[in-house]
């Protein structure tokens, strides 16, 4: 099913790669003008060549403690007013524990919650003038844990919490504010962790034992779908959500 965008702006941050970029293609095919926005602005770039609508490219770094401002004032003044914002930036780093260092803990928070939440912040007043609505990407990580990922699980738990109290906060003035927590996706984060020597088959076969549907990995298409279809009017009555696209893993 394809959803109709048209009219709509729509940002999408860590647009670079992975899920990211499937859901802003996936916006942009469904007729929304996107604003990508990441660190890697050549990857940015060749993105926006491949897309409809007069993409808009925002090279930004969301670790920094103040990425989130000049981050709201290029969307404001370079897309414009926001229908559509996804939160999708995020990083996790490994660290068990007894090893959970103050720079991986500070880099996993401002990335997948200080900036998340203070962009978000910064774009409610933008939100709230097309009554326009927030998809969070959160992490079944928040539901069920695995070895060294303490940071990224409290990290994550943050963001379903967010979704809720800004789904609150937001509700009033029609802008509704949801997230998906994907299970096991076979894009991203786990092919950079292939790429870089992790052991594709062993750790796709050990995953499988643990997903009820088939056995099956995510793709980052199945995540964009649930994307648009908490972006698009058919979930016109849906806010305060936290959707599990996992497979059945946490079920
Ligand atoms: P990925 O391939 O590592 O992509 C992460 C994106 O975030 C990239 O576009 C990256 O862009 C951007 N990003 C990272 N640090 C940034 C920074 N300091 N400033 C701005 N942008 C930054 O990961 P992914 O797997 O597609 O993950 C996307 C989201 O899904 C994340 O929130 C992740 O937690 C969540 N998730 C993924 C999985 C999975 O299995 N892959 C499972 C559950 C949840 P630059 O490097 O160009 O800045």
């Amino acid at each position: 099913m394809t959803y109709d965008f048209s009219g709509k702006n729509a940002v999408v941050t860590g647009a670079s790669r992975g899920i990211g970029e499937a859901i802003a293609r996936t916006l942009a095919e469904g007729g929304a003008r996107v604003c990508l926005v990441a660190r890697s602005a050549d990857a940015l770039e060749k993105l926006a060549k491949s897309l409809p609508n007069d993409p808009v490219v925002i090279r930004a770094d969301l670790a920094s403690s103040d990425g989130w401002k000049p981050t709201a004032e290029a969307i404001v003044e370079q897309l414009g007013p926001v229908d559509i914002l996804v939160n999708n930036a995020g990083v996790s780093n490994r660290e068990p524990a007894g090893e959970v260092t103050e720079d991986g803990l500070d880099l996993t928070l401002s990335v997948n919650v200080r900036n998340l939440i203070l962009l978000t912040n910064a774009l409610s007043d933008s939100l709230k003038s097309r009554r326009g609505n927030v998809v969070n990407i959160s992490s079944i990580s928040a539901f069920s844990g695995s070895i060294g990922q303490i940071a990224y699980a409290a990290s994550k738990g943050a963001v379903n919490s967010m979704t809720r109290n800004m789904s609150i906060d937001l509700g009033r003035s029609g802008v509704r504010v949801n997230a998906i927590a994907p299970g096991v996706i076979d894009d991203g984060m786990w092919k950079t962790a292939f790429d870089a020597g992790l052991d594709r088959e062993k750790t796709m076969s050990r995953m499988a034992k643990l997903i009820p549907l088939e056995g099956r990995w995510g793709s980052a298409q199945n995540i964009a779908d649930a994307v648009a279809f908490l972006a698009s009017d058919k979930a016109n009555y849906v806010t305060g959500q936290v959707l599990r696209v996992d497979g059945g893993m946490i079920a």
